[in-house]
Protein backbone atom coordinates (compact mmCIF):
# COMPACT_ATOMS: atom_id res chain seq x y z
CA UNK A 1 0.00 0.00 0.00
CA UNK A 2 1.40 3.50 -0.76
CA UNK A 3 1.24 6.11 2.03
CA UNK A 4 -1.55 7.16 3.46
CA UNK A 5 -3.32 9.98 1.72
CA UNK A 6 -6.84 11.66 3.29
CA UNK A 7 -9.35 13.16 1.16
CA UNK A 8 -9.20 16.60 1.66
CA UNK A 9 -12.90 18.77 2.36
CA UNK A 10 -14.12 19.98 -0.64
CA UNK A 11 -13.15 16.54 -2.51
CA UNK A 12 -15.33 15.00 -5.07
CA UNK A 13 -15.04 11.67 -5.91
CA UNK A 14 -16.41 9.21 -8.40
CA UNK A 15 -18.21 5.95 -6.92
CA UNK A 16 -16.69 2.99 -9.36
CA UNK A 17 -20.41 1.43 -9.21
CA UNK A 18 -23.74 1.53 -11.14
CA UNK A 19 -25.21 0.44 -7.66
CA UNK A 20 -28.43 3.54 -6.83
CA UNK A 21 -28.19 2.20 -3.42
CA UNK A 22 -24.47 2.25 -2.72
CA UNK A 23 -25.00 5.66 -4.33
CA UNK A 24 -26.80 6.82 -1.59
CA UNK A 25 -25.04 4.98 1.28
CA UNK A 26 -21.88 6.16 0.58
CA UNK A 27 -22.94 10.02 -0.16
CA UNK A 28 -24.45 9.88 2.87
CA UNK A 29 -21.69 8.14 4.99
CA UNK A 30 -18.76 11.17 3.41
CA UNK A 31 -21.18 14.26 3.50
CA UNK A 32 -19.91 14.86 7.05
CA UNK A 33 -16.67 15.04 5.73
CA UNK A 34 -17.30 17.42 2.68
CA UNK A 35 -16.87 14.89 0.19
CA UNK A 36 -19.49 14.49 -2.79
CA UNK A 37 -20.01 11.27 -4.73
CA UNK A 38 -20.84 10.86 -8.33
CA UNK A 39 -21.23 7.40 -9.19
CA UNK A 40 -19.70 5.63 -12.38
CA UNK A 41 -23.28 5.00 -13.45
CA UNK A 42 -23.88 8.41 -13.77
CA UNK A 43 -21.19 9.12 -15.91
CA UNK A 44 -21.91 6.17 -18.10
CA UNK A 45 -18.37 4.80 -17.54
CA UNK A 46 -18.36 1.28 -18.94
CA UNK A 47 -17.68 -1.46 -15.77
CA UNK A 48 -14.41 -3.37 -16.02
CA UNK A 49 -14.71 -7.09 -16.08
CA UNK A 50 -13.67 -8.47 -12.59
CA UNK A 51 -11.07 -10.50 -13.19
CA UNK A 52 -8.72 -11.02 -10.31
CA UNK A 53 -8.77 -14.14 -7.64
CA UNK A 54 -9.13 -11.75 -4.76
CA UNK A 55 -11.59 -9.21 -3.30
CA UNK A 56 -8.93 -6.74 -3.15
CA UNK A 57 -8.13 -7.52 -6.77
CA UNK A 58 -11.57 -7.02 -7.77
CA UNK A 59 -12.10 -3.58 -6.05
CA UNK A 60 -8.33 -2.84 -7.05
CA UNK A 61 -9.76 -2.94 -10.75
CA UNK A 62 -12.31 -1.35 -10.61
CA UNK A 63 -11.36 1.70 -8.72
CA UNK A 64 -8.31 2.39 -10.38
CA UNK A 65 -10.44 2.31 -14.02
CA UNK A 66 -13.01 4.95 -12.53
CA UNK A 67 -10.23 7.40 -11.30
CA UNK A 68 -7.96 6.52 -15.03
CA UNK A 69 -11.24 7.45 -17.09
CA UNK A 70 -12.49 10.71 -14.97
CA UNK A 71 -9.29 12.21 -13.51
CA UNK A 72 -11.05 11.97 -9.88
CA UNK A 73 -10.03 9.92 -6.64
CA UNK A 74 -12.14 7.03 -7.03
CA UNK A 75 -13.71 4.41 -4.27
CA UNK A 76 -14.75 1.17 -5.11
CA UNK A 77 -15.81 -1.87 -2.89
CA UNK A 78 -15.81 -5.99 -3.33
CA UNK A 79 -17.38 -8.20 -0.41
CA UNK A 80 -18.84 -11.63 -0.33
CA UNK A 81 -19.70 -14.40 2.01
CA UNK A 82 -17.62 -17.22 2.46
CA UNK A 83 -18.29 -20.73 3.81
CA UNK A 84 -15.21 -22.23 5.34
CA UNK A 85 -16.14 -25.63 4.60
CA UNK A 86 -16.57 -24.87 0.41
CA UNK A 87 -13.10 -23.73 0.69
CA UNK A 88 -13.62 -19.99 0.75
CA UNK A 89 -16.74 -20.13 -2.05
CA UNK A 90 -18.68 -18.43 -2.81
CA UNK A 91 -16.48 -15.71 -2.18
CA UNK A 92 -15.58 -13.35 -5.03
CA UNK A 93 -18.11 -15.38 -6.78
CA UNK A 94 -21.08 -14.41 -4.36
CA UNK A 95 -23.03 -12.51 -6.80
CA UNK A 96 -22.10 -14.74 -9.69
CA UNK A 97 -23.59 -17.94 -7.57
CA UNK A 98 -27.23 -15.95 -7.92
CA UNK A 99 -26.76 -15.84 -11.33
CA UNK A 100 -28.25 -12.86 -14.00
CA UNK A 101 -31.77 -13.25 -11.91
CA UNK A 102 -30.03 -12.40 -8.54
CA UNK A 103 -31.82 -16.40 -7.39
CA UNK A 104 -30.14 -15.54 -3.91
CA UNK A 105 -32.86 -18.32 -2.51
CA UNK A 106 -31.22 -20.91 -5.01
CA UNK A 107 -27.30 -20.02 -4.37
CA UNK A 108 -28.58 -20.24 -0.59
CA UNK A 109 -29.92 -23.58 -0.75
CA UNK A 110 -26.63 -24.96 -2.71
CA UNK A 111 -24.61 -23.86 0.31
CA UNK A 112 -27.11 -24.98 2.53
CA UNK A 113 -26.34 -28.79 0.50
CA UNK A 114 -22.61 -28.13 0.04
CA UNK A 115 -22.08 -28.45 4.14
CA UNK A 116 -22.35 -30.47 6.88
CA UNK A 117 -24.26 -30.46 10.06
CA UNK A 118 -21.18 -29.46 12.08
CA UNK A 119 -18.93 -27.43 9.60
CA UNK A 120 -21.23 -24.02 9.62
CA UNK A 121 -18.44 -21.40 9.60
CA UNK A 122 -18.61 -18.36 7.58
CA UNK A 123 -17.79 -14.94 7.21
CA UNK A 124 -18.74 -11.26 4.81
CA UNK A 125 -15.51 -9.50 3.29
CA UNK A 126 -15.68 -6.32 2.41
CA UNK A 127 -12.13 -4.24 0.92
CA UNK A 128 -12.58 -0.67 -0.14
CA UNK A 129 -10.16 0.70 -2.53
CA UNK A 130 -9.57 4.43 -3.21
CA UNK A 131 -7.37 4.97 -6.27
CA UNK A 132 -6.38 8.49 -7.14
CA UNK A 133 -5.59 9.44 -10.73
CA UNK A 134 -1.77 9.18 -10.01
CA UNK A 135 -1.72 5.55 -9.45
CA UNK A 136 -1.89 5.38 -5.48
CA UNK A 137 -4.01 3.34 -3.72
CA UNK A 138 -5.15 2.83 -0.44
CA UNK A 139 -7.64 -0.56 0.79
CA UNK A 140 -9.11 -1.54 3.71
CA UNK A 141 -10.55 -5.13 4.60
CA UNK A 142 -13.75 -5.16 6.71
CA UNK A 143 -14.60 -9.18 8.25
CA UNK A 144 -17.44 -10.00 10.31
CA UNK A 145 -17.52 -13.76 11.90
CA UNK A 146 -20.69 -15.98 11.96
CA UNK A 147 -22.39 -19.44 11.10
CA UNK A 148 -24.77 -20.70 8.54
CA UNK A 149 -27.95 -21.09 9.81
CA UNK A 150 -29.59 -24.14 8.93
CA UNK A 151 -32.24 -22.69 7.53
CA UNK A 152 -33.06 -19.32 6.08
CA UNK A 153 -34.58 -16.81 8.44
CA UNK A 154 -35.78 -13.19 8.39
CA UNK A 155 -36.97 -10.72 5.38
CA UNK A 156 -34.65 -7.88 6.14
CA UNK A 157 -31.75 -7.03 4.15
CA UNK A 158 -30.11 -8.58 1.22
CA UNK A 159 -28.74 -11.68 -0.91
CA UNK A 160 -27.26 -13.68 2.00
CA UNK A 161 -28.94 -12.55 4.99
CA UNK A 162 -31.05 -14.90 5.68
CA UNK A 163 -28.27 -17.66 6.20
CA UNK A 164 -25.95 -15.95 8.04
CA UNK A 165 -25.44 -15.98 11.80
CA UNK A 166 -23.09 -13.07 13.08
CA UNK A 167 -20.94 -14.25 16.34
CA UNK A 168 -22.85 -13.36 19.42
CA UNK A 169 -25.82 -13.58 17.57
CA UNK A 170 -28.63 -16.14 17.24
CA UNK A 171 -30.73 -14.24 14.43
CA UNK A 172 -29.97 -14.11 10.65
CA UNK A 173 -28.94 -10.94 9.58
CA UNK A 174 -31.96 -10.75 7.90
CA UNK A 175 -33.89 -10.81 10.61
CA UNK A 176 -31.71 -8.13 12.42
CA UNK A 177 -32.45 -4.08 11.97
CA UNK A 178 -30.81 -2.05 9.22
CA UNK A 179 -29.16 -0.22 12.07
CA UNK A 180 -28.16 -3.54 13.75
CA UNK A 181 -26.69 -4.97 10.33
CA UNK A 182 -24.96 -2.00 10.21
CA UNK A 183 -23.47 -1.34 13.70
CA UNK A 184 -21.13 -4.68 13.03
CA UNK A 185 -21.09 -5.59 9.13
CA UNK A 186 -17.98 -5.87 6.91
CA UNK A 187 -19.01 -2.73 5.11
CA UNK A 188 -19.30 -1.06 8.05
CA UNK A 189 -15.91 -1.94 9.47
CA UNK A 190 -14.38 -1.70 6.03
CA UNK A 191 -15.91 1.75 6.04
CA UNK A 192 -14.43 2.62 9.45
CA UNK A 193 -10.75 1.82 8.49
CA UNK A 194 -10.99 3.72 5.19
CA UNK A 195 -12.38 6.67 7.20
CA UNK A 196 -9.38 6.50 10.06
CA UNK A 197 -6.81 6.79 7.49
CA UNK A 198 -8.90 8.88 4.86
CA UNK A 199 -11.26 11.29 5.80
CA UNK A 200 -10.79 14.30 8.47
P1 LIG B 1 -20.42 -6.87 -5.07
O1 LIG B 1 -21.53 -5.85 -4.95
O2 LIG B 1 -19.89 -7.08 -6.43
O3 LIG B 1 -19.35 -6.66 -4.06
O4 LIG B 1 -21.11 -8.29 -4.77
C1 LIG B 1 -21.33 -8.63 -3.48
C2 LIG B 1 -22.23 -9.84 -3.41
O5 LIG B 1 -21.92 -10.48 -2.18
C3 LIG B 1 -23.68 -9.44 -3.33
O6 LIG B 1 -24.33 -9.63 -4.55
C4 LIG B 1 -24.21 -10.42 -2.32
O7 LIG B 1 -24.42 -11.60 -3.01
C5 LIG B 1 -23.06 -10.72 -1.41
N1 LIG B 1 -23.04 -9.85 -0.22
C6 LIG B 1 -22.11 -8.91 0.07
N2 LIG B 1 -22.41 -8.30 1.23
C7 LIG B 1 -23.55 -8.86 1.67
C8 LIG B 1 -24.36 -8.62 2.81
O8 LIG B 1 -24.13 -7.75 3.65
N3 LIG B 1 -25.45 -9.41 2.92
C9 LIG B 1 -25.77 -10.36 2.01
N4 LIG B 1 -25.07 -10.61 0.93
C10 LIG B 1 -23.96 -9.86 0.73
Amino acid sequence: MSTPRPLERGSRLVLASHNKGKLAEFAALLAPYGVTVVSAGELNLPEPDETATTFEGNARIKAEAAATATGLPALADDSGLCVSALGGAPGIYSARWAGPDKDFAGAMHRIELGIGEDEREAWFICVLCLAFPDGAVQCFEGRINGTIAPEPRGAEGHGYDPIFVPEGETRTFAEMSDSEKNAISHRARAFEAFQKTCLA
